[in-house]
């Protein structure tokens, strides 16, 4: 079931900027799609309105063609998992299960083979009778998952399903998340503010920022090609150095790169660039010449992080990089703190305003 979302914009306050803005982005079918983005962006606005649970000001949803808008919640068929535990803590693990079945007055031996499947598929067989209360946090957001999946819904709807739960419970999910959907291949919307998780489970990447979408993309895409600064910093770690152009280059630190012809002078500019992306030689070995992509810089700190070794570099125009180099080529270089070197920012990425290049 593909899921279009075309121009949604939602407003919950006339004085308050609007939680969703003109947001398009498609789902595709089989695939998991994720809304990534900080606190208040707008993804549980978002998905609460392809859920049903929220109206829109402007905009549609559309699911397999068909404009969704005027069929009731629990008509959509789709299945919700939200961060908070929403079990029904009077009700076994089987009857939480069984409850959308019940809903739809599907024959009790028909019921009790589908929760069958189901408590197999969440890896809970043998816990039918217990209470939620009687669960780990992470089990009792498998029972969640099966709830939601029972009735056969057409289309999986998560909001931070693993934000409750700590690192190595939500790192275990992760994995089995993984394994369900290649299991499944149900159409599914994630929404999460942990980047790692975004780049680890999904085909399709929606980053949002302030209720506006800034990119969407697959997960190399978005990490690899940035389309805004916000996406450059809030997706891996990214160093940001301001300039601005003259002569028809960005000036950035001591260097001079390309911005698209007639940027007029004086145009702020930001040149991002990645940490292990940036490359270091030793000053004073030979060809240690500045070149237009090359400054200058003195390791002012240098921190031993096993696979590679952190630097930070303070440039002479006042500027700090802080540079990733593996640990192979650490050793090789033979770095000492204090000492000068010259920093290769080829691979550095400038913004004009919202130009890339
Ligand atoms: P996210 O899920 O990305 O954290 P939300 O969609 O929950 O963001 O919220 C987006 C913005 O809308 C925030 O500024 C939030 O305060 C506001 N908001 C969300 N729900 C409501 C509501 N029911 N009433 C008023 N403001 C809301
Ligand atoms: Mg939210």
């Amino acid at each position: 079931m593909n899921v279009q979302v075309e121009d949604l914009t939602k407003a919950f306050s006339s004085k308050a900027a609007p939680a969703v803005f003109q947001a398009n982005f498609e789902a595709p079918s089989g695939g998991i799609t994720t809304l990534l983005g900080p606190s208040g962006s707008g993804k549980t606005t978002i998905l609460r309105i392809i859920a049903g649970l929220e109206s829109a000001d402007a905009g549609r949803v559309l699911v397999a063609g068909e404009d969704i808008t005027p069929v009731p919640v629990q008509k959509r068929g789709f299945g919700l998992v939200f961060q908070s535990f929403a079990l029904f803590g009077h009700m076994t693990v089987r009857e939480n299960v069984a409850f959308g079945l019940r809903t739809q007055r599907a024959p009790k031996n028909q019921i009790d083979a589908r929760v069958a499947e189901l408590l197999k598929l969440v890896q809970l067989e043998g816990y039918g009778d217990r209470y939620p209360g009687q669960l780990s946090g992470g089990q009792r957001q498998r029972v969640g998952f099966a709830r939601a999946l029972a009735p056969h819904p057409r289309l999986l709807l998560l909001d931070e399903p693993f934000g409750a739960l700590d690192t190595r419970v939500r790192l275990e999910l992760r994995e089995w998340l993984r394994l369900l959907h290649e299991a499944t291949h149900l159409t599914t919307i994630l929404v999460t503010h942990d980047q790692e998780e975004a780049l680890d489970l999904s085909d399709r990447i929606v980053v949002m920022d302030a209720g506006r979408i800034q990119q969407v993309g697959s997960p190399n895409e978005i990490y690899q090609l940035p389309a805004t600064p916000f996406v450059a910093s809030f997706i891996g770690s990214a160093n940001v150095l301001r300039g601005r152009v003259s002569a028809g280059h960005a000036q950035v630190a001591s260097l001079s790169l390309d911005v698209p012809a007639n940027t007029p002078d004086g145009t702020a500019v930001r040149a991002i660039v990645r940490p292990h992306d940036i490359r270091i030689e030793r000053a004073g070995n030979g060809n240690g010449v500045c070149s237009r992509r090359t400054a200058a810089g003195r390791i002012s700190r240098m921190v031993n992080l096993g696979a590679h070794v952190k630097l930070d570099l303070a440039l002479t125009t006042g500027d700090v990089v802080t540079v990733h180099v593996a640990r192979r080529e650490y050793d090789n270089l033979g770095l000492v703190a204090g000492e000068s070197v010259l920093v290769d920012l080829e691979s550095a990425r400038v913004f004009v305003e919202d130009y890339v290049i």
